[in-house]
This record gives structure tokens, C-alpha cells and sequence, in this order.
């Protein structure tokens, strides 16, 4: 291929190639009400459609540009345009996603479909219109939850006719917000039920590894699983990128952003219409700019970015130019993933792992659609993205990974239970919708009250304005643009102390933005915009208490725990450091209060034997701080989240198991499910830590084995020899 001498030297860690697939067909349905537009369907397709003719929920699982649209539009617009009386509703999880739909469902152009869209920017005066007239309603999480089920008296037409719900990108709903998905899709089938409906619903979600799991989750109820792609693929070559080591003892490597703009002009002076993904706008930028300083002014113009600020308009002539070869190379930021309508492109570099092996796929997913396609991932210095780099087959082969949820949280749970009582009386019978735990969960939860018809709200408020989906906290923050006073996002108490404190850098869909000030009264943190080259890491002091043990087995060789912890975390200081090369600018004290919240964990205790020639203070100490930390920064090849998502603390003597002890907890309060699976899988996630620390070629750790970008002890004592040591011998007794 005419890349082929690219893929060379020390930087090529890894090549492979995907054969081409050709496409399975199955004829269309008899007697659909509407004109398609195609001669056949792919076989997943169909099945899909045959599973909900069958009166089946399903999950569409097939990869990027399978055609899963179509899987769940067509059952859905067959019932609408047969019988208008029908309703559907379309759950996206953000208003662009929903605006792309509505544009694409509209374009369809299908006799009697009506849809239209309802969240929060459509206006008052429509929105009556929108309930009476539209048939196909496309709306988010958050306004069902809390526009549309607190006032179902006014939905009750839509809620009599609700024949099909769509939930597209079903994966975006894992951990807290999935959460809290779960539970206001449980409301809303409660709610169809009182007004004489059974909607089926529709889900379709990037690879994962568990899409019935997910589905059953979500909805309490079983789904059919649509798995056996169908659409054709062009052969495509993989090709994992590893920038030159520079200095081996510390570890460091030439710069990510240096090698994707040394890759992509070099892709695009061969006129391959490529797109390059980063992680924030920054990074964008500057890939931006460095590969315009690669090529001639001629090719330079074929260059854009493609980020979050566009408006739908300027997206779609991007989109346009692209697609007619005006355009060569687009940098994206990887927020953008999702929103993106880009067909027909050659080339994918992702720079740094997305986060997941399904978001990685997912930009993969665009090369390649012309044919012969290219996708590289660029690593990074993360541990993760350089464990990938000696083991790829465990990003290639093994595992794409499960996307996990907790309904049952305490933390997410209570706050439906309330909303559900007061959208109805909640009673025995309510067990099928809501679920065991909900009618558990009943006499706990403050300002329910039990009467003849069952728990009924007996506060005054909307108990679900009290909540918002993307936080496991009641008691969350705003953060707030100070120049146009917009809400950019939300942040539970519980980290808005170490992630938007004053001075604080704070990353929002790959925008970079400075705190001019927390308010820890009015519970706000106001933003500015923020163009610098550093960013910042605060310190905090950590303790955990166990609170209840809940598994105790014996594993490799130790006792291995599992159950519920109290972190208390107190922010005590911040460094800003340069994004370049990481070295520190100042350190800044802060003046914050302690909290503490509730959450999973798994905890070990290593065994005297297991420690043996580490005792020594304060190598034990190091070498524990070294072991959570490899171990933190592999879970996420088990558990569908990020390091972010998980804390730990390690110490040389614990008040509760006096003796040396690792907790690795979830950072949510209350948990999502994270450290459990850390559990289940603990063999193999041990071996693997132990095989990471082995392979990294620094000398005494670095940011790709030890060092974690979270640290609250700024990455001070760490041990690599010593970890891998205690990581060996673990993996051995198992
Ligand atoms: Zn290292
Ligand atoms: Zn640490």
C-alpha cells in the first residue's frame, strides 16, 4: 500500500492486518409500510427486525458503520407509519447526537412520521405542540428524568401509545450515569404500565463485552442480542506507534503530538484523506499547526481542526469538504467521536489511548471506508497505552471491555425511589418495573410516606430536580463560564475539591479552563477560559475505614477482600506544572475541608512470606504505593472507566487489619461496580501488573509503569523493583 515505507524503524511496535469481510444480506420484510430505500438489509439488520416483531427488547451490538441505525429505525417506522396513533421516543445521550437524528430521521422523509425534538432548548410554547403532534420524540436521559416522568399527566397520550423506545449508544451509559440511566428507564416502564402500555425498547451500543448484561441492567428486563455483524469491511491495516524513547532511564519518549503530525503530513502529502483524534483542544492545536509547518502552503489548506465550539453548520461543511476531497486532514478532538458523520476516509490515527478499547475501535471504525484503510494508535506515556505497545495482542485480540452499572447504589438508587413515589404511588406490584431493591429502598428514604395505596411523596418539592444523572452526588457543583454565566457541567463535591479548586486547570470536552474561584457556599466554581501551557495536580491527604466486609476469600496466596470502605480525602495544596515536560512551576497551598463518602473497594493484605526483604520502612511503603498504582492504572482492561474513576490508598500498617494493606476503591460514592470486577478478576489482573512493571524499560519507574498522573502524594516513594517483586510473588501463589 502507499504507506507501506511509512510503517517502519524503531517507532513501529506492532503491525497487522484485518482481512476484508463481505457483506451478509437478507431480503427485506414483506409488506413494510414504508419505502426503504435499499434492496437488502444486512443480516443483523434483520434479525433485529425479526426479534422485535417477535414482541423482544434488543441490543444492536455490530461496529461503526454497520448500519445500526437502520436495525432499529426500521421496526420503529414500519409501527409509526402503519398506525400514526403509534408514539416512539429516541434517548441520545446529548442534544447534538439528538439534533443528527433528527436531521437523519427527517431526511428519511417516511409518510406520517412526525418527529421532532424535546429538551430543554425547545421552547415553552412548542413543547405542548411537540407532545400533541409528534410521533417519533427525540429527547435525553435528563429530560425524561426531569421533565417528562415528573409530569407524565401531561405525556399521558404519548406514555397510552408508547410503542418503541430507542436507546442509541447504550455504552455511554455505564458507571454513575448508567447508573442513574437504569433507574429512569425502570420509571418510565413503570409509567407506560400505568397507562396501559408495554413499550419494547431498542438499544444499540459500539462493541462491548457484555451487551446483554448491559441491556438487562439498564432495563431490568431481558434483551435479545443482535452480535453477528453483517456489513462488509475493507481490509485494514493496524499499526501501533510507539514515539522514540529519548532518555531510557527516565523513561521519557519523544512528544505523542510530534509523531501524529509527523504521520499525518506524511499521509496527507500522499493525498490520503485522514482524521486524527487527541485528547484536548489543545493537543488538537497543536497538531494542527505542527503539521502545517510539515507541508507546502498548497497542501496546508487542506488541513482543518474539528472541535466542540463549531456549530452544526460549520460541522457539516468540514463534513462536506471532506467527503468531496477538498479536505485532508481533519484533527478532532476525541470528545467529538461520537457527533462526527464523516464516511469515506483512509486513514485514523488515534493519539493516546482513547480510554477504551471500544472508543479506540470506534475511531478505528472511520478508516478505511473507501477501502484499504489505515488505523494507528499513537501511545502515550501512560501505563496503559505502553503495556498496550508490548502486549498488543491484548489490545487487538483479547477484550473489548464491559461496561458496568449499579442500579442499586444507595447513592443513585434513593433518589428515583423518591421520584418514582412521586410520580405514583409506589407499591408490591411495582417490584417487576422497579425492581426488588426500589421497594427495599422505600421506608429509607426521608419524606416518603406509607399510606393504603403505598409510598407516596410527602415532600413539597420535585424530588428529581434534586438530582442530576451525571453525578453520584446530590450535593454536586457547578461550574460555571463567568463570561456568559452558562453551565458548562457538573462536579460532585466529593472531587470538586481536587479538580476545580481555585487556580485550578479544569478540562471540559477537551477545553481547557482556569478557576477564578470555588464558592463552597453557593456550591460553584466560575471558569475562564485558559490558554496556557501548564496544567495542575492537587495534593490531598487520604485515609480510608472499613466499614463491612462483603467477600473474603483467599487469593494468590493472601486475603483478598472485598466490601465497603469510608475514604475521607482532604485537598491540602496543587502544583501547576508544564504540559511539555511535566517539570513543576510552584506549589500552592489550599485551605479546603475534609470529605469523606462511602464507596467499594478491594483491599489485600499481603502475606510476611510474600514481603519478605521488603519490610524495611520505607521501601515497604514504596513498593505498596508502586503496586496500587501499576494496578490502578490496568483495571480499566477489566472495567469500562478510566484511572480517574478509582482511588487508593496503601499503607505499611493499617488501623483496621494492623497490618501492611492496599485498598483500591471505586471513586464514586457508593460504587459502581468497578472494584468488584477488580475482584473477580484479580489473578489476571495481578499478573498483567506484574508483566507491565517487568517490560517497562525505565530504570527505577516512570509515568508508563509507576507513576500516576492523580497521585495525591505528587508520586512521591515509589518503588518499581519492589512492587514487582511483591506483584511476582502474588501472581505466583495463585
Ligand atoms: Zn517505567
Ligand atoms: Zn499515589
Amino acid at each position: 500500500m502507499t504507506w507501506d515505507d511509512l510503517l517502519a524503524g524503531e517507532e513501529l511496535a506492532y503491525r497487522t492486518t484485518e482481512p476484508a469481510r463481505s457483506a451478509r444480506l437478507a431480503p427485506l420484510p414483506d409488506g413494510l409500510a414504508f419505502d426503504v430505500g435499499v434492496e437488502a438489509l444486512y443480516a443483523h439488520q434483520r434479525e433485529a427486525w425479526d426479534a422485535a416483531q417477535r414482541g423482544e427488547h434488543l441490543i444492536v451490538t455490530t461496529g461503526t458503520a454497520s448500519g445500526k441505525t437502520l436495525a432499529f429505525n426500521l421496526p420503529v417506522l414500519d409501527a409509526l407509519a402503519r398506525e400514526p396513533k403509534n408514539r416512539a421516543l429516541y434517548l441520545y445521550p446529548s442534544k447534538a447526537l439528538a439534533q443528527d437524528q433528527a436531521r437523519a430521521l427527517a431526511e428519511l422523509g417516511v409518510p406520517r412520521v412526525r418527529s421532532a425534538i424535546y429538551d430543554g432548548d425547545t421552547p415553552q410554547e412548542r413543547r405542548g405542540q411537540v407532545r400533541k403532534w409528534a410521533n417519533a420524540i427525540l429527547t435525553n436521559p435528563d429530560m425524561l428524568h426531569v421533565g417528562i416522568l415528573p409530569r407524565h399527566d401531561l405525556w399521558a397520550d404519548v406514555l397510552h401509545n408508547l410503542r418503541y423506545v430507542v436507546v442509541d449508544e447504550a455504552h455511554v451509559y455505564r458507571g454513575v450515569f448508567g447508573s442513574h440511566v437504569a433507574n429512569v428507564l425502570r420509571r418510565l416502564r413503570r409509567l407506560a404500565r400505568v397507562y396501559g402500555s408495554e413499550p419494547q425498547f431498542l438499544l444499540a451500543s459500539a462493541t462491548i463485552a457484555n451487551p446483554g448484561e448491559l441491556a438487562h441492567s439498564l432495563l431490568g428486563v431481558p434483551a435479545t442480542v443482535i452480535g453477528g455483524d453483517a456489513a462488509p469491511r475493507a481490509e485494514r491495516t493496524i499499526a501501533l506507534w510507539n514515539p522514540p524513547l529519548l532518555d531510557p532511564e527516565l523513561g521519557l519518549r519523544a512528544s505523542t503530538l510530534g509523531e501524529a503530525s509527523l504521520l499525518l503530513s506524511r499521509l496527507v502529502q500522499r493525498e490520503l484523506r485522514t482524521i486524527c483524534f487527541a485528547k484536548s483542544r489543545k493537543a488538537v492545536e497543536l497538531i494542527h499547526r505542527m503539521t502545517g509547518d510539515r507541508l507546502d502552503s498548497e497542501t496546508k489548506r487542506r488541513l482543518a481542526p474539528y472541535r466542540a465550539g463549531y456549530t452544526p453548520q460549520q460541522r457539516r461543511d468540514i463534513e462536506r469538504r471532506l467527503v468531496a476531497g477538498e479536505l485532508l486532514g481533519v484533527t478532532a478532538t476525541d470528545a467529538l467521536e461520537l457527533g462526527i458523520d464523516i464516511g469515506l476516509l483512509d486513514c485514523a490515527i488515534s493519539v493516546g489511548f482513547p480510554g477504551t478499547v471500544a472508543s479506540l475501535r470506534q475511531q478505528w471504525g472511520r478508516a478505511g471506508r473507501r477501502g484499504h484503510g489505515l488505523a494507528v494508535l499513537i501511545a502515550s506515556e501512560d501505563a496503559l497505552d505502553q503495556y498496550f505497545m508490548r502486549e498488543p495482542e491484548s489490545l487487538l485480540g483479547r477484550r473489548v471491555e464491559a461496561a458496568i452499572l449499579d442500579h442499586s447504589n444507595p447513592r443513585v438508587l434513593d433518589a428515583h425511589v423518591a421520584a418514582a413515589a412521586f410520580e405514583a404511588p409506589i407499591d408490591a406490584d411495582d417490584r417487576t418495573t422497579l425492581g426488588d431493591a426500589a421497594l427495599e429502598r422505600a421506608p429509607h428514604v426521608p419524606e416518603l410516606r406509607q399510606t393504603k395505596n403505598g409510598w407516596v411523596w410527602a415532600g413539597k418539592d420535585y424530588p428529581a430536580a434534586r438530582t442530576a444523572l451525571r453525578s453520584a452526588s446530590a450535593d454536586a457543583f457547578t461550574v460555571v463560564d463567568a463570561s456568559t454565566g452558562s453551565v458548562l457541567g457538573i462536579v460532585e463535591r466529593e472531587r470538586a475539591y481536587s479538580t476545580v479548586h481555585d487556580g485550578a486547570v479544569y478540562l471540559h470536552l477537551g477545553e481547557q479552563w482556569l478557576v477564578r474561584e470555588l464558592d463552597l457556599t453557593a456550591r460553584h466554581a466560575v471558569v475562564e477560559p485558559f490558554g496556557g501551557d501548564w496544567y495542575t495536580q492537587a495534593k490531598k491527604e487520604t485515609s480510608t475505614d472499613i466499614e463491612e466486609p462483603l467477600r473474603v476469600e483467599q487469593r494468590c496466596g493472601l486475603q483478598l477482600t472485598f466490601g465497603r470502605v469510608s475514604v475521607t480525602e482532604q485537598v491540602v495544596a496543587f502544583q501547576q506544572k508544564h504540559v511539555r515536560d511535566q517539570s513543576t512551576i510552584a506549589t500552592i497551598p489550599l485551605d479546603l475541608p475534609p470529605t469523606t463518602f462511602e464507596t467499594e473497594a478491594v483491599w489485600y493484605v499481603p502475606t510476611e512470606r510474600q514481603l519478605a526483604g521488603l519490610e524495611a520502612m520505607p521501601l515497604l511503603l514504596s513498593s505498596l504505593h508502586a503496586a496500587e498504582h501499576s494496578m490502578i492504572a490496568l483495571l480499566p482492561l477489566w472495567a469500562m472507566c478510566d484511572r480517574w474513576d478509582i482511588g487508593g490508598l496503601s499503607t505499611n500498617v493499617h488501623p483496621d487489619t494492623g497490618a501492611p494493606t492496599v485498598f483500591i476503591y471505586d471513586g464514586h460514592p457508593g460504587g459502581v461496580g468497578i472494584a468488584e470486577r477488580g475482584f473477580d478478576q484479580f489473578e489476571d489482573w495481578v499478573a498483567d501488573t506484574a508483566r507491565l512493571l517487568d517490560g517497562c524499560p525505565c530504570e527505577r519507574g516512570c509515568p508508563s509503569c509507576v507513576q500516576s498522573p492523580k497521585c495525591g502524594n505528587l508520586n512521591e516513594y515509589l518503588d518499581k523493583a519492589g512492587a514487582l517483586t511483591l506483584l511476582t510473588r502474588m501472581s505466583k501463589s495463585a
